[in-house]
């Protein structure tokens, strides 16, 4: 893979390549192209950067100072799979033309700074990400609205195998029994095929590609796994990831969704994301304390946990993803930490002898956060609670399922809403705001943000649920 544009341009000779695709995120976190032909890239371009408009872009500029540049990362070029033409792709970054510097609203440039930030503060100088996204393959999705039943594999409202439904080409048999797609072989597992197919385009796409499997839920709920990286790589690799299995999904007429919570009573789709510091190529999790951590490790989840119900607004920012923090799913609900427990929101997984694979796994994310904000916020609460050496209290060993109300009732619990989320960002942001990774506009923008656009339409709306309840009052 390259690593300069004198790298980029070589290449493009080499490869024949005829067509650039300029990618860059927006806020809520999707990807946006633009394709230029080869004749319009040469080396400026990885220095002053191409022009577009951002006015159309959501929640960014105003129509009256619309013109934006994007600024190519030669790193992250690749020969994009899925187009007819020779086309080599590039993240992009965006900047303000006029002072040329990263644009404040830019979710990459927020991850910069994020690095930044860490190599400031003296604690480390690499900050390393491991997310592991699921999402479920559909055929086609089909809601009964009246009796929100999916004509899927499960009975939606009982969470368990509907044997008397009718299926479109026959019974085909061998299906993953309720909670139990973990992960049975062929010809029960159905999407093998397309999965390694996925698997290794991602490595043409330079993604470090490790595994993949079929997931706890009943129908068509899968994973893939890639190596941790470095925060901005880590997130580069996420939108690829992402891109990769949709398209691949694509061509074999299927639909990918990383929506968190698809079935009522069946596992959620998380985002799971493992994290270390380091310096100097030395970890600095692993040590003498609980579970192998070492004392930064755990003042790291301290600051994780304690600003959890506001992190969540970026790390699960949409209404939907409240619906997958329920018991019962192997999703958290409880703000503790714990080895081993599933049922922690702070996981430190088993990592045997190597001190360079300790870290902790926060389980709250969702794929419906933008990568980079949510790493980015996660790492500077972390800092915070370094810095701050926020106490943790107790770790929590036991299954948090399985405890009483009373021994529930103290410990703090995710919030249960995306507005909840909001307020508590509203109410918590300085961990944020303080090294200058976020700016106060950007949280006040997210804020109104979400809540025009997705908290009130959505509360404005009869939900399907509701005519099941209340039509025949
Ligand atoms: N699907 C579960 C979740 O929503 C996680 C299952 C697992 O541990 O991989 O977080
Ligand atoms: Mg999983
Ligand atoms: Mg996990």
């Amino acid at each position: 893979m390259p690593e300069t544009a004198q790298e980029v341009l070589q290449l493009i000779q080499e490869k024949g390549i005829q067509l650039v695709d300029l990618k860059f995120i927006d806020m809520p976190g999707i990807w946006q192209h633009l394709t230029l032909h080869v004749s319009q890239i040469d080396e400026n371009s990885f220095v002053e950067g191409v022009p577009f408009d951002g006015s159309s872009i959501r929640g960014w500029k105003a129509i009256n100072e619309s013109d934006m540049t994007m600024v190519p990362d030669p790193t992250t070029a690749w020969i994009d799979p899925f187009m007819k033409e020779p086309t080599l792709s590039m993240i992009c970054t965006i900047y303000e033309p006029r002072t040329n510097t990263p644009y404040e609203r830019c979710p990459r440039a927020i991850a910069q700074k994020a690095v930044d930030c860490l190599k400031a503060s003296g604690i480390g100088d690499t900050a390393y990400f491991g997310p592991e996204a699921e999402f479920f393959i559909f055929d086609d999705v089909r809601f009964d609205q009246a009796e929100n039943k999916s004509y899927y594999y499960v009975d939606s409202i009982e969470g368990r195998w509907n044997s008397g439904r009718e299926e479109e080409g026959g019974n085909l048999g061998y299906k993953p029994r309720y909670k139990e797609g973990y992960f049975p072989v062929a010809p029960t597992d159905t999407s093998q095929d397309m999965r390694s197919e996925m698997l290794l385009t991602m490595a043409d796409c330079g993604v470090p590609i490790e595994k993949h499997h079929h997931e706890v839920a009943t129908g068509g709920q899968c994973e893939l796994g890639f190596r941790f990286g470095k925060l901005i790589e880590a997130a580069d690799w996420l939108m690829t990831y992402k891109y990769v299995i949709k398209n691949v999904g694509r061509r074999y007429g299927k639909t990918i969704t990383f929506m968190p919570k698809l079935l009522f009573n069946d596992n959620g789709s998380g985002m799971h994301t493992h994290q270390s510091i380091w310096n100097d190529g030395q970890p600095l999790f692993a040590g003498d304390q609980y579970a192998g951590l070492s004392q930064m490790a755990l003042w790291y989840i301290g600051g994780i946990l304690k600003h959890a119900p506001a992190l969540l607004a970026l790390t699960n920012p949409t209404t939907n993803s409240y619906k997958r923090l329920v018991p019962g799913f192997e999703a958290p609900v409880n703000l503790a930490y714990s080895q081993g427990n599933r049922s922690a929101s702070v996981r430190i997984p088993l990592s045997g002898t190597n001190p360079k694979a300790k870290r902790l796994e926060f389980r709250c994310p969702d794929a419906t956060s933008n990568p980079y904000l949510a790493f980015a916020a996660m790492l500077c609460a972390g800092i915070d609670g370094i810095k701050n050496q926020i106490d943790l209290g107790e770790p929590l060993d036991v299954d948090i399922y399985d405890l009483s109300p009373e021994e529930l009732a103290k410990i703090p619990s995710t919030p249960g809403s995306l507005k909840d989320a909001l307020k508590a960002l509203e109410a918590d942001h300085d961990f944020l705001t303080v090294g200058g990774v976020f700016t106060e506009d950007f949280i006040q923008n997210w804020i109104e943000y979400k809540l025009d656009n997705e908290v009130i339409p959505i509360s404005l709306r009869p939900h399907p649920y509701e005519f099941a309840l209340y039509y025949d009052c």
